[in-house]
């Protein structure tokens, strides 16, 4: 069976992390969270204090910086953790997961000069196929030729709240109109930033999950894998 590429792309809360990972095990792919690379770099940022609006100085931390994602160990998976992220060796897979870094990573992602290194480093992690690549761009930019490519959405109601329980999970004290703003706000300038916005790329597949799960969403997206699998089979048989 050949291998695909999926991209799976989407607004903040949309289950992108939860499905795509449901989805690379179910196929026995890998799972790679590009939104944690962007987080590592902007917990860096914001350990060195460098301004989030310096595009000079960021471009060169992110060439300067190494990070690396990892599948988790069974007790992070069992606390949601998805991917484990390394900033320069150092384990960072929780403390990226603030609301703090959450913003620094959205503006810092504005700057073409830290996507163009991060995208590199994303395109070199998933060469081969094989793999479940979620973020905001994977479709469009990172992996235009992929396969099956996925745009999934669902109601920004659904997403904070989707949000706000994590953060309740995890004991932090954010009211669900915090939350709201906050998908709201990022969600804005994801969209309206101009170097790889969050746009649905023309042959994607949108999947609205807001009155779904992420196990039915998953299994969909798993279908949409195998017939795309029969089709470069038989796309294959006629070259032959
Ligand atoms: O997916 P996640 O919420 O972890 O991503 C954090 C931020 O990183 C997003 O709000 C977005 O601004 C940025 N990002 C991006 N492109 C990606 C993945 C994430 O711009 N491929």
């Amino acid at each position: 069976m050949p291998k695909l590429t999926i991209t799976i792309d989407g607004p903040a809360g949309s289950g992108k992390s939860s499905v795509a990972k449901r989805v690379a095990s179910l196929l026995g792919y890998s799972y790679l969270d590009s939104g944690a690379m962007y987080r590592a770099l902007a917990l860096k940022a914001l350990e060195r204090r460098v301004a989030l609006n310096d595009g000079t100085r960021l471009e060169a931390l992110a060439k300067e910086t190494h990070i690396e994602l990892k599948a988790p160990t069974p007790e992070l998976e069992a606390a949601g953790a998805k991917n484990r992220a390394f900033l320069d060796g150092r384990e960072v897979t929780t403390e990226i997961r603030t609301a703090e870094v959450s913003q620094a990573a959205s503006l810092l992602a504005t700057i073409a000069g830290v996507r163009r290194v991060l995208v590199a480093e994303q395109q070199r992690a998933g060469a081969g196929g094989g793999v479940v690549m979620e973020g905001r761009d994977i479709g469009t930019v990172v992996f235009p030729r992929a396969e099956l490519k996925i745009f999934l959405d669902a109601s920004p109601e659904v997403r904070a709240e989707r949000r706000w329980k994590e953060h309740q999970e995890k004991g932090e004290a954010f009211t669900l109109a915090e939350v709201l703003d906050e998908v709201r706000e990022r969600d804005r300038r994801d969209r309206e930033r101009k170097v790889s916005p969050l746009v649905r790329a023309a042959d994607a597949v949108v999947v609205d999950n807001t009155a779904m799960g992420i196990e039915e969403t998953a299994r969909l997206i798993v279908m949409l894998a195998n017939e795309r699998q029969k089709e470069e089979i038989a796309a294959a048989g006629k070259k032959v």
